[in-house]
């Protein structure tokens, strides 16, 4: 019977594989922050550039851009972020501990880890207070007001500023987005489960800019198409879910939201938002900057456009991703752990394994395979241990496919091909192995059936 995974065991997997550490362990760590690993670093990329790809370079209409981290003082004004990016806070006065008031059902007392705060006898809550989540720093040699600036809590209005710019060089006109990814900084009250929730995270956002009259119709669109690249990549469709925000949970400016929701081992939760922004951002930029950030079409006539806005982390994807694909079977005798992630995210796309590595024809023929299929894709050779301890590290870290050069290979030259998912095993020419892992990475592919 199909087990749901636990944070833990995700958690456990990601340090024993290498995939990502808790930060500044040496020195006892710094809650909730994370290091990535070999492999972490590998899927990260893949998620990234899978992002790119279906944002980018396969579309006629949305361009790229790379903003600073640390902008002028006033966007974060006009943006309103200083004034109400907040979390509302409640302290325990008895263990000390903040929380955020609207997820107190998500914490944990700090004395009575099994109750929430609030809920143990001597739970003391202050009434909530707001807390600004945007990390402040001093930007120049002076230390005074005058030098504060923020880290960017999202990439979004690094955008909106370069509206005009982007616009006018780009050759675009509405409808057509800018896309962005890059790190955002939220001092987070309660960050937490793993990942889900971190003080510093790489967001994945689009602003597409539309007339007026066609918003309601690209919000829809929006929704459509994010939910199905998730899905492309390999997310199971009972586990994704779409919930609109109703009027009271929606920022003011916004005419509609959407939460993309995945169901993670704590239960449904936003794994990526879409907003109809309306002309809020362009608006507000227009006013503190005196720069007009409108469309001016040929017969003169002019506009705000409005946005549409998908934002996602990369952080949640990978935790959704390594939940679905998470899977302890028993094979044979064995019991193993195995990633069924998409090839397309999968760290590693291929193993190249010598049966017996102090054999030299093999051990040649394998490491000349190796080198030729790592110019195009990521893959990795391994000759330490019993090929059966090697298919099941493989397996751990989500390697779709490993190809075996064996005793048969010297005669014939041919290897085998394992799947990770079915287990099947079949033999090819060594010389078609690239143009078989090409293929093999182009075909789509769906999660196996659960047990
Ligand atoms: P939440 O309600 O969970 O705090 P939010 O509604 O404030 O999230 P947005 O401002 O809509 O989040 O951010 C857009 C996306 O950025 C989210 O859908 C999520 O994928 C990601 N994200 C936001 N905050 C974090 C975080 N602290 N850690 C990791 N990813 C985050």
């Amino acid at each position: 019977m199909f087990e749901p995974v636990t944070m833990d065991k995700i958690v456990s997997l990601s340090r024993r594989r290498g995939f990502v550490f808790p930060s500044s362990e040496i020195y006892g760590g710094l809650g909730s922050t994370y290091d990535y690993g070999h492999y972490g670093v590998l899927m990260k990329n893949a998620i990234r550039s899978e992002w790119l790809r279906s944002m980018v370079q396969e579309r006629d209409d949305i361009v790229a851009l790379d903003s600073a981290i640390i902008l002028n003082p006033r966007v974060w004004e006009a943006s309103g972020h200083v004034a109400g990016f907040t979390d509302p806070l409640v302290d325990c006065r008895t263990c000390k501990l903040r929380f955020r008031a609207d997820k107190l059902e998500d914490s944990q007392c700090g004395r009575k880890p099994s109750k929430r705060p609030g809920e143990a006898s001597d739970c003391d809550l202050t009434e909530p207070r707001q807390f600004n989540l945007m990390f402040e720093t001093q930007v120049g040699a002076m230390q005074d007001a005058s030098s504060t600036a923020y880290l960017r809590p999202e990439t979004a209005q690094g955008i909106f500023i370069n509206f005009k710019n982007v616009s006018q060089l780009a050759r675009r006109k509405p409808p057509f987005g800018i896309a962005q990814v890059g790190k955002s900084f939220r001092n987070e009250i309660t960050p937490g489960n793993f990942l889900f929730r971190v003080r510093e995270f790489e967001q994945m956002e689009m602003e597409f800019f539309v007339p007026p009259d066609q918003a309601e119709r690209w919000y829809e669109y929006w929704i459509a198409e994010r939910l199905r690249w998730h899905k492309s990549l390999g997310l199971r469709d009972e586990s994704l879910r779409v919930r609109e925000h109703d009027a009271e949970e929606r920022s003011h400016y916004s005419s509609g939201t959407s939460d993309i929701e995945y169901l993670y081992p704590i239960g449904w939760q936003e794994l990526e938002g879409v907003a109809n922004r309306g002309n809020f951002d362009l608006s507000q930029h227009t006013e503190f900057s005196g720069t007009k950030l409108e469309w001016v079409e040929q017969d003169g006539n002019r506009y705000t456009p409005h946005v549409i806005e998908p934002a996602v982390s990369i952080e949640r994807i990978f935790v959704a991703l390594l939940c679905d694909a998470y899977d302890e079977e028993v094979v044979g005798e064995r019991d193993r752990t195995v990633l069924h992630l998409s090839p397309r995210v999968a760290p590693v796309k291929a193993a190249i394994l010598p049966l017996i590595p102090r054999d030299e024809g093999m051990a040649t023929r394998a490491r000349a395979l190796y080198e030729e299929l790592r110019r195009f894709h990521s893959v990795e050779h391994d000759e330490s241990g019993q090929i059966g301890k090697r298919y099941r590290r493989q397996d751990e870290i989500g390697t779709p496919w490993a190809f075996t050069v064996d005793e048969q290979t010297i005669e014939d030259e041919t290897v085998t091909v394992r799947d990770r998912d079915s287990l099947a095993q079949e033999r090819l020419p060594i010389g078609g192995v690239r143009a078989w892992l090409d293929d093999a990475l182009a075909r789509e592919w769906h999660p196996p059936a659960r047990s």
